[in-house]
């Protein structure tokens, strides 16, 4: 006797995306596709899986990423295990290709990639463990009219989403000597509030100080607002840049807020850092973000070169175009082929492979049902028109149409046409 199968759920914090959901993401990323394009930016797919220190390298060892959010496992055969990562970021795989396949030795990339990532955080609105993100990278170049256009082309998503309560924030990390000057200074007003620095800060007080101040106790603000700002130690090259991309900003028309407490999670970026926040999505209202990360590409082993980019979080993106923009119901199909008796079932696969071949989309009934039953399923599918095959229509090689909505609807209902014209008046009707 086989035992009873215990029914098995979704991993918590990942989703599925049923059909109707999934044909907006479709929707979504044919957007998002052609937006890209128009800017001359090109796909590239990296694997989900890869080497943990890539990760680890490439991220910073002390972030909450690569702290405490990566899947991480053993693969392979007993002694000869790698330790490897599903990915929780893409720019680390990004930039890996882009080194080991030399793409920057003679002229420089913008790319996107489009995909899940996964980080074991915990599940609430706009806080997955699986998600997906909208990665975008500028590679070789350095200046900031590069930083402005990724901005610039972010405010034009917002306006071809119709998205309009989504503001921009701005800082600048300077280069790595302002840091250190700036780590100093730091270090000396944390150990000042030693007394209220929670476990992660003091934790991160010698590691990684800059990232005590992203802290969200409200215990720790009043001194994470008073410490010495960073962007006070930026020296002049670095105050050029901030400013070229300010001016190309207002040049296009861009509000922005300087938000020095601005680090980010990763500890990789240099120069401009950028969010863009909404209130519209409760806790998560970070829907972007992004910066300069001149350094990476030579910390992983590459020849220096510049680099910046930006990664969308999906789902807050998408749940924020939802508010904004009702989701259309999607038709399975423009034709639905209703058919009774064997002759007409026979029948009904050909003259569906005949209409794909002319280019609509087509669903032949399947199984033998009755009519009312049929033009049920019709109905619901979407489609506009029915085609019907019966006994007479079999005998002298017709089909009768029926339209189901549209201008055209109940006016010609069940019209005989010859079948080899049916693809012809299908059309004439669209
Ligand atoms: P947060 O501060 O919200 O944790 P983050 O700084 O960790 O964000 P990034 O690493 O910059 O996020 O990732 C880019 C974008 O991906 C974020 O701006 C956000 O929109 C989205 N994102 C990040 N983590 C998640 C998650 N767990 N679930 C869904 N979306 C996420
Ligand atoms: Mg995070």
């Amino acid at each position: 006797m086989t035992q009873a199968f215990q029914k098995v759920s979704a991993i918590r914090g990942m989703n599925d995306l049923l059909p109707g959901q999934s044909a907006q993401w479709e929707r979504f990323e044919e957007i998002v596709r052609g937006w890209l394009r128009s800017y001359g930016y090109r796909n590239m797919r990296t694997p989900v899986l890869e080497s943990t220190r890539l990760f680890a390298r490439g991220i910073g060892e002390v972030t909450d990423i690569v702290e405490k959010e990566m899947y991480t496992f053993w693969d392979g055969a007993e002694g000869k295990q790698d330790q490897v990562t599903m990915r929780p970021e893409m720019t680390a795989g990004i930039v890996r290709a882009t080194i080991e396949h030399n793409m920057l030795y003679d002229r420089p990339h913008r790319v996107y990639s489009i995909g899940p990532v996964f980080r074991r955080e915990r599940p609430q609105r706009g806080r997955y463990r699986q998600f997906h993100q909208i990665d975008v990278e500028a590679l070789g170049l350095a200046g900031p009219d590069v930083d402005a256009e990724l901005i610039v082309m972010l405010a034009r998503l917002w306006k071809m989403l119709g998205l309009t309560d989504i503001r921009l924030e701005l800082n600048s990390l300077g280069q790595p000597a302002e840091r250190a000057a700036h780590r100093t200074a730091l270090i000396a007003h944390l150990e000042k509030h030693a007394d209220i620095l929670d476990e992660d800060g003091k934790r991160r007080l010698y590691s990684n100080p800059l990232r005590v101040l992203d802290t969200k106790n409200p215990a720790m603000q009043a001194m994470a607002d008073s410490a010495p700002r960073l962007f006070d130690f930026l020296g002049e090259e670095s105050r050029a840049h901030f400013d070229g991309l300010c001016q190309r900003l207002t040049d296009a028309g861009i509000e922005y807020r300087l938000n020095p407490r601005l680090v980010r999670g990763l500890d990789y970026y240099n120069l401009t850092v950028f969010e863009w926040v909404t209130d519209r999505l409760g806790a998560q209202g970070t829907v972007c973000g992004g910066g300069r990360y001149d350094g990476l590409i030579e910390l992983l082993g590459g020849k220096p070169a510049p680099a910046v980019g930006f990664a969308i979080g999906m789902e807050r993106l998408l749940d924020l175009w939802q508010q904004s923009v009702p989701a259309e119901a999607e038709a399975e199909c423009d034709v639905y082929v209703v058919h009774q008796g064997e002759g007409a079932q026979r029948l009904a696969a050909k003259v569906g492979e005949q209409l794909r071949d002319a280019g609509f989309s087509v669903i032949v009934h399947a199984g033998a049902t009755g009519f009312k039953a049929q033009f049920k399923r019709a109905d619901g599918s979407g489609a506009r028109v029915a085609v019907i095959l019966g006994d007479d229509e079999v005998a002298n090689d017709t089909a009768s149409l029926k339209y189901l909505r549209g201008e055209a609807e109940g006016a010609a209902s069940q019209q005989q046409v010859p079948l080899a014209q049916l693809a012809e008046v299908l059309k004439s009707k669209g």
